[in-house]
């Protein structure tokens, strides 16, 4: 299976980023209700994460480092058609191939914990027993140490830890209900608590965008025939520094969308008469049937259905929104 893990591993593990992203959204998955994670030396060194999810049980440690799915590139026999594959259940698998990795959990029925570690590509997993409450910690060591080439690509450590920075903000702000904590060589970045009614959620917000960005932003929640769009708009009266705010989920995943932005750029200068981009922060639910939101498990692409129908519910209800606050 060394082939398979190489190729695997280059496209799910391109930075500490992609780590991160892989072990917050295996937390997310086991149900964590809180999930830490400890950087050291932008993630290079050191990335740990910590949840109180279901846990794994003593058989299944393992099995979550092998790539159970491997059989499916050597029968495709066409690697152009791995990109197109997306490496599900190979997340773990790839992230040790390129470090060394411990996993170590309690499923909680026993009460008992134990541990698998892997080191490289020769994946020797052995295990042993270990302290942990219910739940899991993925270490993640010397990311690349055995790809020198990759870790050439690597910026500093301050990048590194923005983009890690960004994963975790993106899960945050479509997971209010779970706490996450962020550590950078030892020093505490974010503590950000689950947050379930409006008011809680702004504060959360004003963690993650900044105070500014809530105290000029309009609060919106409108739905029409199955579709509800909610979130906050900044008014022109936001000057940010950043060149990024916008963020929009669709049925709880962050996505990008020429459709989208489109539509909120032109209600916003239809309203306001301003030309700039504008930030914020919006969630679009909709029937999961009229929606692709899988169309590649990196890119943060999305189909829908209905375009028309969207652009014009996308539009309508930002153009309500505003108006009504209409400076
Ligand atoms: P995938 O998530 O696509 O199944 P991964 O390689 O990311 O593949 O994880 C492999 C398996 O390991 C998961 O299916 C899950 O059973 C288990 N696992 C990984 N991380 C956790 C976690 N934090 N808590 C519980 N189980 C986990
Ligand atoms: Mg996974």
């Amino acid at each position: 299976p060394r082939l398979a893990n190489q190729i695997a591993a280059g496209e799910v593990v391109e930075r500490p980023a992609s780590v991160i992203k892989e072990l917050l959204e295996n937390s997310l998955d086991a149900g964590a209700s809180r999930v830490e994670v400890e950087i050291e030396a932008g993630g290079v060194k050191l990335m740990r994460v910590r949840d109180n999810g279901s846990g794994l049980g003593k058989d299944d440690l393992p099995l979550a480092l092998s790539r159970h799915a491997t059989s499916k590139i050597y029968e495709l026999d066409d690697l152009e058609a791995v990109g197109t594959l997306g490496f599900r259940g190979e997340a773990l698998a790839s992230i040790s191939s390129v470090s060394r990795l411990t996993l170590t959990s309690n499923a909680g029925d026993a009460g008992d914990a134990w541990q698998a570690s892997a080191e490289g590509r020769d994946m020797v997993a052995e295990l042993k027993p270990a302290a942990h409450p219910r739940g899991t910690t993925v270490e993640v060591r010397d990311l690349f140490f055995n790809t020198p080439a990759r870790r050439k690509f690597l910026r500093t450590e301050k990048t590194e830890m923005n983009r890690i920075d960004d994963v975790i903000k993106r899960l945050a702000m479509s997971r209010f209900d779970v706490n996450f904590v962020l550590r950078h060589n030892g020093k505490a970045i974010h503590n950000l608590p689950a947050a379930s009614n409006q008011h809680e959620k702004e504060r959360r917000l004003a963690q993650i965008c900044g105070p500014a960005f809530m105290e000029n932003a309009v609060h919106l929640d409108i739905e029409r025939s199955g579709l509800r769009l909610w979130g906050w708009v900044a008014l022109p009266s936001f000057s940010r520094s950043q060149a990024d705010m916008q963020h929009f989920y669709v049925n709880g995943r962050a996505i990008r969308d020429k459709l989208v932005t489109h539509a909120v750029r032109q209600a916003y200068q239809d309203v306001l008469y301003h030309g700039r981009h504008p930030a914020y922060v919006l969630y679009l639910e909709l029937d999961p049937a009229t929606v692709d939101v899988n169309v590649h498990p990196t890119k943060h692409e999305v189909r829908f259905r209905d375009n028309r129908m969207v652009h014009d519910f996308l539009f309508r209800s930002l153009h309500r929104a505003l108006a009504e606050v209409r400076p």
